[in-house]
């Protein structure tokens, strides 16, 4: 396999401020820096160097998308927002969507750093591809920015391909702990875009993510929402894919797979309250590249989001990384085993119970598809 792989100095220089940013002035506890920091996505990319995986990735230089590529996500109100915003920084754009000076001009780089994965695997010179890109975009609704992220980088990295003509049918899975909210509205009516998130049941944003949310419009049935209770570990995991995400992906046939990839599931996750190890990302890695390879010639594209433990982070992305490159390096993770011994890790009934519900999308998937197809 070659894989791909972007990152980009000014990807840690977005701004994100201090906890005094949020409630100022702080008066009782010395402001730290915002959880959504650099430290994660430096880390990751200084293990994939230290462990020599980086010498079997092929460097991609991500390119700036333009303000016309956000148009086709984004309000022009918002675009202008948050291009005027960042020429201060200092300041919130959105519920909890702090802003930096230059902070535009990284986002462009962020959403084309994605979108720049996705043209370089469209073209064949790589099989697949990893984009370590910041800030992140799942949860940038088209009006407004959120929940640490300004726009919409795999939407408007879809949107972009789609409008050149090079890119058909897209599935996206979002593994972060949170849910995929600004995902969900970029594509919710629109048939040419299957978009599945995974993730803990009313974290964030509260009263997003319930299964009920399927699509709307032409839409319908192409929207799979399924949420997990806090706790769930891999068993939970393993089976919501098995059971639900490789089926629709199956019946859905993508051109191409893309994962809005966070590490907030992680066990030492501060913000996420799941159980997963750097093996579980690998396992769940595994099964989308072979969904990738039976259905689309491989062609899978993961663009970074979450994931908030400086320590633990590097490893889960290393892990999936390595997946997609077919290498493994000399690289232990020491604490992996030390979550698999955590009570609770296999799927629990509570688990299975949410998990049937999801899986009754597959089948309203396949029925919209068929109806839509005739086949
Ligand atoms: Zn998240």
């Amino acid at each position: 396999m070659t894989t791909g792989y972007v990152f980009h100095e000014h990807y840690l220089w977005h701004d994100t401020g201090t906890s005094a940013q949020m409630m100022p002035p702080d008066r009782f506890v010395e402001p730290g820096l915002h959880v959504e920091a650099p430290a994660t996505k430096r880390r990751l990319n200084g293990l994939l160097h230290v462990s020599g995986l980086a010498r079997h990735l092929v460097r991609i230089e991500p390119e700036p998308v333009t303000a016309e590529d956000l148009a086709r996500v984004h309000t022009r109100h918002h675009i202008e927002n948050i291009q005027e915003l960042s020429k201060v920084g200092g300041i919130y754009a959105g519920p909890q969507a702090p802003i930096g000076r230059g902070s535009y001009e990284i986002a462009l780089l962020s959403a084309g750093g994605t979108w720049m994965a996705m043209a370089t695997v469209l073209s064949g010179r790589v099989d697949n591809a990893y984009a370590l890109v910041r800030p992140p975009g799942h949860h940038a609704e088209p009006d407004s920015a959120m929940g640490y992220c300004l726009f919409g980088n795999a939407p408007v990295a879809i949107r972009r391909l789609q409008a050149e003509g090079l890119l058909g049918r897209v599935a996206i899975v979002d593994w972060d702990v949170h849910h995929g909210n600004g995902t969900e509205s970029a594509f919710y009516d629109d048939p040419s875009v299957l978009a599945i998130s995974i993730h803990q049941d009313n974290l964030y944003p509260i009263g997003r993510g319930a299964v009920a949310d399927n699509g709307s419009g032409d839409g319908e049935g192409f929207n799979i929402n399924i949420p997990l209770p806090p706790g769930s570990g891999t068993g939970a995991y393993e089976a919501a894919f098995d059971r639900v995400v490789l089926p629709a992906l199956q019946a859905f046939r993508p051109d191409m797979i893309v994962v809005t990839s966070g590490f907030d599931g992680a066990g030492f996750d501060p913000l996420g309250r799941m159980m997963l190890n750097s093996e579980c990302y690998r396992r769940l890695a595994r099964r989308l590249a072979g969904a990738a390879a039976e259905l689309c010639g491989g062609r899978l594209v993961m663009t970074h989001e979450g994931g908030y433990s400086e320590g633990y982070v590097p490893f889960c992305g290393h892990a999936v990384i390595e997946t997609l490159a077919g290498v493994r390096t000399e690289v232990v993770d020491p604490l992996t085993d030390h979550i698999d011994e955590w009570g609770w890790q296999a799927l629990q009934p509570h688990q299975d119970a949410m998990i049937a519900k999801a899986e009754g999308l597959v089948d309203r998937l396949a029925a919209r598809l068929s109806a839509r197809t005739g086949r």
